[in-house]
C-alpha cells in the first residue's frame, strides 16, 4: 500500500489542465491509497517547468485574503467532487481505495485572526502548509533558487505562531516544505507536534531552497516527524535542471540518502504529481509499483518498504492528529 505526501490534482483540475500523473483509475493496480490532496491557490503565472542549472527566481507577489478565500471555496468544491474518502484518522487509509487528506497548501485563505480555522477543520482539514513560495499574513516562502540555501528571509509573523499554537491544539498538521529556514526553525521551537515537511528532498544532493539541510533533517527525524522525498526532477538533481530524463533511481538516492541520516522511520513519498515534471519512466500513480521495485532492487527489506511507502506516514498522522494542549 502506498501513502504519499502531497499531489496538485486539485488545482489541475481547477484549472480545467490535463491530468498528467494522478489517474485515479490506476490506484488499485499501483495499491495506492490515497494521501494528501493540497488545496493551492495559485500565483497569476504558476506552473511554469524551472529553469535550469541555476537560477533565482523572485517571490510571487502575496494574495489578499479575500481573493484567496474565494478561490479555495472554488477548490474545496473541486476536492469534494472527486471520487475519493476524506481522510481525518490514519485507519481511512485502506488497500484498494483511495483516501484524501484535505490539506491547504500556503494558508492565505485563512483570516489572520484565525476565526475561519474551525470551520475549515470541521469540513475536513487536516493538513497545513503556513506558507507556498510567497509571503502571507503567517510567514515567508523560500523563492525558487538553485543553488541555494533555504535561508533566505524573515520567520513567522506572530499570526503565523498563532497558527501553528492553534493547529496543535485540534490536531491538524502542520507542513514545513516551502517554508524558509528561519520559519522552520519558529516552527521546530514553537510545534508540539513531530515536524513533517510532506514533500521535500535532501539539500546534501540537491541544493534547492525546497530541500532540507541535514540540520533540518535531523530536527525533523528527532522530533520523530517524517520527511516526504519530492519526485519533481528539479529537487532531485544534483545539477537541478529540470530534466524529465532522470531515472527515477534518483528518488532512490533521495530515501537512503535522509534514511541513513535520521533514520528509516522518518522518510516516505511527497510526490508533487501534478504539481511538477517526475522522472519519465515513473510518469505518475501507475509507475508507482516501479519505484518500489527500485527500492528493494537497492537493497530495501520488506519493513523498509512498508514504512516508507505508508508506514511511517499513518505514524505521523496518528501521532499529530491527536489534539494537544
Ligand atoms: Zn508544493
Amino acid at each position: 500500500m502506498i501513502v504519499d505526501g502531497h499531489n496538485d490534482l486539485v488545482a489541475r483540475r481547477w484549472r480545467g489542465d490535463e491530468v498528467r500523473h494522478v489517474d485515479l483509475d490506476a490506484a488499485g493496480e499501483a495499491d495506492f491509497a490515497g494521501g494528501f490532496f493540497a488545496l493551492f491557490v495559485p500565483s497569476p503565472r504558476p506552473g511554469e517547468p524551472l529553469p535550469g542549472p541555476s537560477y533565482a527566481l523572485p517571490l510571487p507577489e502575496p494574495i489578499p485574503t479575500e481573493e484567496a478565500a474565494r478561490i479555495a471555496e472554488e477548490l474545496y468544491d473541486v476536492f469534494r467532487a472527486l471520487p475519493v474518502e476524506l481522510a481525518t484518522g490514519p485507519e481511512d487509509f485502506r488497500p484498494g481505495r483511495v483516501a484524501a487528506i484535505l490539506h491547504l497548501e500556503g494558508a492565505e485563505p485563512l483570516a489572520p485572526d484565525l476565526s475561519t480555522l474551525e470551520p475549515w477543520y470541521e469540513r475536513g482539514l487536516r493538513s497545513l502548509g503556513l506558507v507556498w513560495s510567497r509571503a502571507n499574513a503567517f510567514a515567508e516562502g523560500v523563492p525558487f533558487r538553485f543553488p541555494s540555501s533555504p535561508d533566505t528571509g524573515p520567520g513567522l509573523t506572530a499570526a503565523g505562531r498563532e497558527l501553528v499554537r492553534a493547529c496543535n491544539g485540534l490536531g491538524i498538521l502542520v507542513d514545513l516544505s516551502h517554508l524558509n529556514e528561519a520559519g522552520f526553525w519558529d516552527v521546530a521551537r514553537l510545534s508540539s507536534a513531530p515536524l513533517v515537511a510532506t514533500h521535500s528532498s535532501a539539500h546534501a544532493l540537491c541544493p534547492s531552497t525546497r530541500n532540507l539541510t541535514d540540520a533540518q533533517l535531523d530536527a525533523v527525524g528527532a522530533s520523530g516527524g517524517v520527511v516526504g522525498i519530492n519526485f519533481a526532477v528539479s529537487f532531485l538533481r544534483e545539477d537541478g535542471r529540470p530534466d524529465e530524463a532522470t531515472p527515477l533511481e534518483q528518488i532512490v538516492r533521495h530515501v537512503e540518502y535522509v534514511a541513513g541520516r535520521i533514520g528509516i522511520d522518518h522518510v516516505a513519498f511527497g510526490s508533487d504529481f501534478d504539481g511538477a515534471a517526475v522522472p519519465q519512466e515513473l510518469g505518475g500513480i501507475a509507475g508507482l509499483p516501479k519505484l518500489v521495485a527500485a527500492l528493494r532492487a537497492a537493497g530495501f527489506g520488506d519493513e523498509a518498504v512498508a514504512k516508507v511507502t505508508h508506514r511511517n506516514w499513518l505514524r505521523v498522522l496518528g501521532d499529530t492528529w491527536r489534539p494537544r494542549g
